[in-house]
Parts: structure tokens; sequence; C-alpha cells
């Protein structure tokens, strides 16, 4: 790893990143999923359904969902059935998804403190790999992406969704105007915390285009790596296979 990594538009230390990553979602997490409904206008639900169709679980599969947060994803996952171990590096966030979890009458998932880029599952654990929203908040993505591939039994899948900035010439503009004027503000008015949602404007406009993260998910030993843009890149749902 470089010395110095990106926290939003600053250059900081890994550790420095992993600490305020850490402390962006602890502020947030009580507010965490009517911010995401606020700030998309509801379409964060319809952009996880469309996701978990593209995952498919089958009953009883084992499926890891990392940076799964306050469960979302997991929920879904788990309704069709899945074994599903939802996995973060912030018990603050955890702690929100389990309250739901038990709210919703949804028993059997998994909760762990992990951190993605070193998880303690033993190899060939899972039959698949989810992460939403996560990857772009993960200090050191290559090695995240290694240890997914080590944690998938072979024939596992792996499918990771998130932003990007767009390349629709006009929508792009409109996203951007938005982002960076109306996001904080939200954040200030629902979080009283304009930074992390300042972070994570900055976040979504640092992380790689689709072409340049498929070639990464390549990289760490998955075949087959596609990539499905929605509103021009804006939202990407990434797959990729081990064999
Ligand atoms: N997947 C959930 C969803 O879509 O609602 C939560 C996404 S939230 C934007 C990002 C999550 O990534 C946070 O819960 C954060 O704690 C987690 N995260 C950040 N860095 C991580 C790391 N290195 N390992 C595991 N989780 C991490």
């Amino acid at each position: 790893m470089t010395d110095r990594v990106n926290f939003g538009d600053e250059l900081v230390s890994p550790e420095e990143k992993t600490r305020r990553v850490g402390r962006v979602f602890s502020s947030v997490a009580h507010r965490y999923d009517l911010m995401n409904d606020l700030m998309s206008g509801g379409m964060h639900r319809l952009w996880k359904d469309r996701f978990v169709a593209r995952v498919k679980p089958r009953g009883s599969e084992g499926i890891l969902d990392m940076a799964g947060g306050t469960g979302d994803v997991a929920f879904r996952m788990a309704k069709r059935g899945a074994r599903v171990t939802v996995a973060d590096i912030n018990a603050d966030m955890l702690d929100v998804g389990k309250e739901r979890a038990e709210r919703r009458g949804l028993t059997g998932l998994t909760w762990k403190v992990e951190n993605a880029e070193h998880l303690s599952f033993a190899d060939a654990s899972f039959d698949a790999y989810t992460i939403v929203f996560g990857i772009r908040n993960v200090t050191d993505i290559p090695a995240a992406l290694r240890e997914a591939h080590r944690v998938l039994k072979r024939g596992g899948r792996f499918y990771c969704m998130e932003f990007s900035s767009s390349d629709w010439p006009g929508f792009s503009n409109l996203y951007e105007a938005y982002a960076a004027n109306v996001i904080p503000k939200i954040g200030k008015a629902v979080t009283k915390d304009e930074d992390s949602y300042r972070y994570l404007v900055e976040s979504i406009r640092r992380f790689p285009r689709p072409p340049a993260f498929k070639a990464m998910i390549t990289d760490a030993g998955f075949v087959r790596a596609a990539a499905e843009p929605m509103l021009g890149g804006l939202v990407t749902i990434h797959s990729g296979w081990k064999i």
C-alpha cells in the first residue's frame, strides 16, 4: 500500500483513513437508513432489489454480506432462504442492524465485526460474497478483493454494487450539483453532521469508473468479471466468479 490515501479529497495515512471512515459511520449509524431514503428519494431500495435479483440467493447457501452495515441487503437475501453472515468493520452499524432484524422477526442471521481487508473466515467458506456501497470506503481495495476470492468456494460468486461518477453528460452535471450542494445540507439537517456527507460525495467522485474496477476484480483472480451500469454508471453492479 502507498503511504498516503484519499479520505474524500484529502490525502491521509491508511490508518487515518480507516479511523475516519469508522467515525463517519459511527456518527451516522442511527440515522443511516433514513438518510438513504432522503438522499436517494427511496431509489436505494429499488437498486438493492435489483442487486439481490442478480445474486439470486438459493435456499440454504452461505452468503457473506460484507460491509453489510444495518442489514438492508442481508435481510433481502435471508428472506429468500440464504444463510447470511453480515460482516462490517463498524460495531455501531451492526448494532442498528441487529435491532432492525429483531423488530422484523428475522432470526438466523450471523453478525460479525470484520475488516474486509483481513477476514477471519477460513478459505472456501461461502457460496457468494456481496458488498453494497461498501468497497469505496475500504482503505486497501485490492486486499479486500483478494480476501473475497479466498473465502469463496470454487464456483463461488462475487457481487458488488457501488457508486461512481456518471458519464451521461447532462445527468452527470445535474447529479454533481445535487451531490455537492444538497446532500451535505440534508446530512446537516438530519444527522447534524455535514462533513460525513461531504465525505460520502467525495468518495463517490473518486471511486474508479466501471471498466477500471472491472480490471481490479480480474486482478484479484475472478473470471468472467462483468459490470452492469445503471444511470450512466452512477450505480453499477459488478460481478465475478471464482473457479
Ligand atoms: N451495505 C450497507 C447498505 O448498502 O446499506 C451499508 C453500506 S455503508 C454506505 C458502508 C459500510 O461499509 C459501513 O457500514 C462501514 O462501516 C463499512 N466499512 C467501511 N470500511 C470497511 C472495512 N474495511 N471492512 C468492512 N466494512 C467496512
